[in-house]
């Protein structure tokens, strides 16, 4: 798994600067999401970014650990709270200078804790119509009196074609389908969102 600090240095040192800058960090986010995909997940991908620098990468999870919370994420905030425990640095502080960056909009789940955490904003890919928490389907910033910025659609098409690459593939790990519950949930919100948009395509 790769959510590791990376240290890597980007095009400026100011948040939300610009469209090139946004690109070039997306990019990499596209990179750990086919990582993610070549281990059977939801490929997500994501980065923290903090005065310029990715401090925190992060990939989806879920299956491998089989817990539905392991977004991609949810595994940058552990990767920072890992990095400050190791530096001295407070979490809070360092996260209220971060911008994250992901392959797909966060979910409602991580656009909250996102928020409460206190990051500056996100810039993500592809929209997450049935569970994103960044307008799609709730607002989450809406639900809190400070400034959010979210710039959705940076190399859009990229992102949704890896999701729908997910659903042409079979994933490996998924819980099988019993067989009176032809409606079974699935453990991943995405997963089901994402199985719409398969169904949409195949008209
Ligand atoms: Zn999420």
């Amino acid at each position: 798994m790769t959510n590791e600090s990376a240290d890597v240095s980007v095009a400026s040192s100011a948040p939300f600067s610009g469209d090139a800058r946004h690109e070039q960090l997306m990019l990499r986010a596209l990179e750990l999401a086919r990582e993610a995909l070549r281990h059977g997940e939801v490929p997500v991908g994501c980065l923290f970014v903090r005065h310029g620098r990715v401090i925190a990468e992060g990939r989806n999870s879920a299956n491998e650990t089989r817990n539905a919370t392991r977004h991609a994420e949810m595994n940058c905030v552990d990767s920072v709270v890992q990095r400050c425990a190791a530096t001295g640095e407070d979490p809070r502080a360092v996260l209220a200078q971060t911008e994250v960056v992901v392959s797909v909009e966060p979910c409602v789940m991580c656009a909250a804790a996102l928020l409460d955490l206190g990051v500056l904003g996100v810039v993500y890919g592809c929209p997450n119509d049935r569970f994103g928490g960044c307008g799609s389907v709730l607002d989450a910033a809406s639900l809190c009196a400070r400034p959010f910025r979210v710039v959705a659609g940076v190399r859009e098409a990229a992102a949704l074609q890896l999701l729908r690459d997910f659903y042409k593939g079979t994933n490996p790990r998924a819980p099988v389908p019993k067989a009176k519950a032809k409606t079974a949930p699935c453990v991943d919100p995405v997963i089901r969102d994402i199985s719409l948009l398969q169904s949409e395509d195949s008209t």
